[in-house]
């Protein structure tokens, strides 16, 4: 492991919470078992591509690990129940984005039976596996990107036609302040971990060489690794510089191997694959124990009593970890899920968690740093701040002026919505949100088009 030259890119922040000890609050907190739900809610989208179709109905009895949510397009990955009992509605319930989606409640019977077709493997049996066997496993297992992008797995792991894939990077930066519980599976699940990398370099083809990449503030986590990967020819970790967004997929990328992503192009066009730590394990737990998931290590964390870092079962309701954390401090205003930087406000605790969600977050406005605008100062500290080499003051106001046309000439599809611009500016504008707008429209007229 290099700790004389930290791995970074150019731009970024250095965002406070940091140097508060955001991270602080749990990052030394073992993963907790959270109480399963007594009512499950499984929206039928947890993943980017066509929603699933429901394959129970009403009055139905479901086993764990029993798949209610079926493929329906290409790009899709399965839906799996989290608890045992009986399907008790099939119907609209909001979900964590703030949108309606079908979804299939099952009221749990407390029992925690388990479908019996769960397929544990002999060693033997996992090295017979071809990469197309692993990647078939990883599809039936529902497995999707558990850093928050939620794309299917089994299609990540997919060699491109030309294969010229020679990095995989282990995404291990977990660089929003808050968030932990990437730290927290890296310290208490490392083996499977690797094991788990084993398994994408087989998927992939065998060639490529595996990178963990993990910010230098996780000094146990590296350390560790690096003991383990002694013997390791062609995985190692590597020490990243603090400083957000280290963790986005571009700029990984160029933290570890000085390339970059062209525009408007995927990792593999710099011979990159990157994949998160949580679903490594989760390809490990599905190849090796036939496990699907049907539950995720989150960091519940900010203003609440007792935060931690639990395992909880997909289909938990937000409020119910809000409870087991003993509720919130005076004066909180605002839920999140995700980091400070990227996540998403929760408006109703009824939602529940998904596979992907990594985070919830409990905010009083002093935390938030909400503030009222002025105008713009054109200090240019967005600018330098941007990691896209992007103009956002310039995108902010093109977006206020719906001038789609200009923005798509500024590049706004470019924007990786890291929330950099908006945290560095002393104007407060809101220039991510409005960017995303601008990204919204710049696409659509590009369909039209
Ligand atoms: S313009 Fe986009 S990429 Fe650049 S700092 Fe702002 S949110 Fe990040
Ligand atoms: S940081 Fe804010 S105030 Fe400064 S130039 Fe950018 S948008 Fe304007």
């Amino acid at each position: 492991v290099s700790e004389i030259k930290l791995g970074s890119f150019r731009g970024g922040v250095f965002p406070l919470h940091e140097i508060h000890g955001g991270k602080d609050l749990t990052k030394d907190m073992p993963i907790a078992q959270m109480p399963a739900p007594d009512i499950a809610v499984y929206p039928m989208a947890q993943h980017i591509g066509a929603p699933c179709v429901p394959n129970v109905n009403k009055g139905d009895r479901v086993l764990i690990g029993q798949e209610i949510g079926s493929m329906k397009g290409f790009v899709s990955a399965p839906i799996h129940a989290s608890v045992s009992g009986e399907v008790v509605a099939l119907e609209q319930k909001l979900t964590i984005s703030g949108s309606p989606v079908l979804s299939v409640l099952v009221k749990n019977d407390g029992k925690d039976e388990w479908v019996e077709d769960i397929q544990e493997r002999t060693p033997g049996e996992i090295a017979a596996l071809s990469a197309q066997d692993i990647r078939a496993i990883v599809k039936k297992c529902g497995v999707v990107g558990l850093g928050g992008a939620s794309f299917p797995t089994h299609i990540k792991i997919t060699p491109p036609p030309d294969n010229a894939i020679d990095t995989i990077i282990i995404n291990g930066a977990e660089c929003e302040p808050y968030l932990t519980s990437d730290h927290r599976l890296m310290l208490e699940q490392p083996e499977k971990l690797i094991g788990g990398i084993k398994l994408i370099i087989r998927a992939i083809g065998g060639g490529p060489r595996a990178v963990i990449a993990v910010e230098n503030n996780k000094k146990d986590a590296i350390s560790l690794l690096d003991g383990l990967l002694k013997a390791e020819k062609n995985i190692s970790v590597k020490a990243l510089e603090v400083k957000y967004p280290q963790g986005s997929e571009k700029h990984l990328i160029t933290s570890i191997t000085k390339r970059q992503v062209p525009s408007g192009k995927l990792p593999a066009s710099a011979g990159c694959l990157v994949v998160n730590v949580g679903t490594a394990i989760a390809i490990y737990d599905a190849v090796h124990h036939g496990r699907p998931i049907v539950d995720t290590v989150i960091s519940a964390t900010g203003d609440l009593n007792r935060p931690g870092v639990f395992l909880v079962r997909t289909g938990t309701p937000v409020q119910q970890v809000i409870d087991h954390c003993g509720g919130f401090k005076p004066d909180v205003t605002k839920v999140i899920s995700g980091g400070p930087m990227m996540g998403i406000s929760i408006y109703d605790y009824s939602v529940p968690i998904i596979k992907s969600t990594s985070s919830l977050l409990a905010m009083t406005d002093k935390h938030a740093g909400i503030a009222p605008q002025t105008k713009c100062l054109r200090c240019g500290r967005c600018v330098k701040a941007c990691p896209m080499f992007l103009m956002p003051a310039v995108l902010n106001r093109l977006s206020v002026m719906q001038n789609w046309e200009e923005a798509d000439r500024y590049n706004a599809l470019d924007c990786v919505e890291c929330g950099s611009c908006t945290y560095i500016c002393p104007a407060k504008l809101n220039i991510t949100s409005n960017i995303r707008r601008a990204k919204r429209a710049v696409m659509s007229a590009r369909k039209r088009s």
